[in-house]
């Protein structure tokens, strides 16, 4: 990475730990390798990326329903699924200065050859396989008979699962199941902050299809995806589609690309969108004995679906959305950072402020504050330090709105509403705030 981006990075990890987005976690006992703690603008944050996937993928659709399954699954799952055998990293050690990564990873020389990212030493050692599943075990018996994973993906319930959902809900073709939740890795290599972690958030949906339609859902999932992103705020030319090789393609995978996303160290992947054909299913049928093909009622037939995967990651997506959004602007000879968050992504949607802490507005702003709390909004009240302080706190945190009580409100009822990103300053009645904060919540609804 360029010095320049670098500092990039370093800027958004100390914004993260200075305003409680992302901690290290267990920081008092030095921390743990690649593993992190959000904090309380971090949490809203996440919930609201996750919130909004579930409302365009699941709550906007008739086709699409959710579930919420056990992390651990029974360990034949993985071994159908592949996993057991082959989730996999290939793995050197550079001799010359004892870094170690993935292979697949290596940058390559002229000739194609793979050298160290570190040192440029063609020196490696011979590539080694490490498996990624997290393993622990069921019961008291430390044996392997009860070994089982912690799950690395969130995608095989739904495949488990098929027959339960298609039949409890009647879904007939297309028809999609989704679910979000934590996955888990045991990542070698792990890189730039939350980017690549031990544990981690994924949104996945398997949008079941006719073998023949796979094509064309494929297409639509991908642009789908790619739009959900700047949608909700990431500059579109920081994102692309990149279709994958064939030579990279997943043994199961008839097409795959990645929604990519330009972080400051180069184009890296938010989400895979994978034509999955009928594997998966096929796999479970084959390794349970039972019989997980679609009846379709029109033509009496019995088939197995083609699937089409969008898999995405709740931190890289929050990460992403911070990278993009954070600028730093002068201000009358003074540095501002600002995080120019999509209001409905912001942790908080207004700050209720009271100029000074006499004459009733602390009062008065906390009659505000509670307005929006009956309406849902994520509102705060703040009374510490000078105004213009507490007005740059907001602007860190991606606070797009700040309403601030002062002595005419005692008078007329109008407050100050400040804009995040012009710094605009309007009076407004009281009374209208919630209207316009909840105006600007909804701008980016349509889908
Ligand atoms: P990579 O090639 O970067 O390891 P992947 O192709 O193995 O990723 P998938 O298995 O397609 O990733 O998982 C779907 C999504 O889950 C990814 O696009 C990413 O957003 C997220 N994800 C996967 N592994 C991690 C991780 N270790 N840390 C954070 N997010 C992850």
């Amino acid at each position: 990475m360029a010095d320049k981006e670098g500092e990039l990075m370093q800027k958004i990890v100390s914004l993260c730990k200075r305003r409680g987005f992302v901690f290290q976690s267990s920081e008092i006992y030095g921390g743990l390798r690649s593993l992190y703690d959000y904090g309380p603008l971090g949490v809203e944050m996440k919930r609201n990326i996750r919130n909004l996937w579930w409302r365009d993928m699941v709550h906007c659709r008739r086709d699409v329903v959710g579930i919420d399954a056990s992390i651990i699954m029974s360990p034949k799952v993985w071994e159908a699924s592949g996993h057991v055998a082959g989730f996999h990293d290939p793995l050197v050690d550079c001799k010359n200065c004892k870094n170690r990564f993935r292979l697949d990873h290596a940058p390559k020389d002229e000739a194609g050859k793979p050298v160290c990212p570190d040192c440029g030493s063609h020196d490696l050692s011979a590539p080694r396989q490490f498996n990624l599943m997290f393993k622990t075990n069921l019961g008291p018996v430390e044996d392997s008979g009860h070994a089982v994973y912690l799950r690395p993906e969130t995608a095989q319930a739904m495949f488990v699962d098929f027959v339960n959902v298609q039949q409890t809900y009647r879904l007939k073709l297309p028809f999609g199941i989704a679910q979000q939740g934590r996955s888990f890795r045991n990542e070698i290599v792990v890189e730039h902050f939350t980017y690549r972690s031990c544990e981690f958030e994924q949104m996945e949906m398997e949008f079941f299809v006719k073998p023949g339609e796979d094509e064309k859902w494929y297409e639509y999932w991908k642009n789908f995806r790619l739009n959900w992103y700047s949608k909700y705020g990431v500059k579109a030319e920081n994102l692309h589609l990149r279709p994958h090789e064939k030579d990279e393609l997943s043994h199961y995978a008839k097409a795959c690309s990645d929604v990519e996303y330009k972080f400051p160290w180069g184009f890296a992947e938010l989400e895979g969108i994978a034509n999955r054909t009928d594997y998966d299913l096929n796999k479970h049928a084959e390794a349970s004995g039972k019989d997980l093909r679609y009846f379709d009622p029109d033509t009496q037939e019995k088939f197995y679906p083609y699937v089409i995967e969008p898999a995405a990651g709740v931190d890289r997506t929050f990460l992403a959305m911070l990278v993009d959004a954070y600028a730093e602007e002068e201000v009358k000879g003074e540095n501002r950072v600002v995080l120019k968050l999509n209001p409905e992504i912001a942790p908080i949607k207004v700050a209720v402020l009271p100029l000074v802490r006499k004459e009733n507005m602390p009062e008065k702003a906390q009659e505000i504050v509670e307005t929006f709390w009956a309406e849902g909004v994520n509102a705060f009240y703040d009374e510490k330090q000078s105004i213009g302080r507490r007005y740059r706190r907001q602007d860190e945190a991606g606070t797009p709105f700040c309403l601030t009580i002062d002595g005419d409100t005692m008078k007329d009822n109008t407050v100050t509403i400040r804009f995040r990103d012009s710094m605009e300053q309007e009076r407004i009645p009281a009374g209208e705030a919630v209207d316009i904060v909840k105006k600007a919540l909804r701008a980016t609804k349509a889908v």
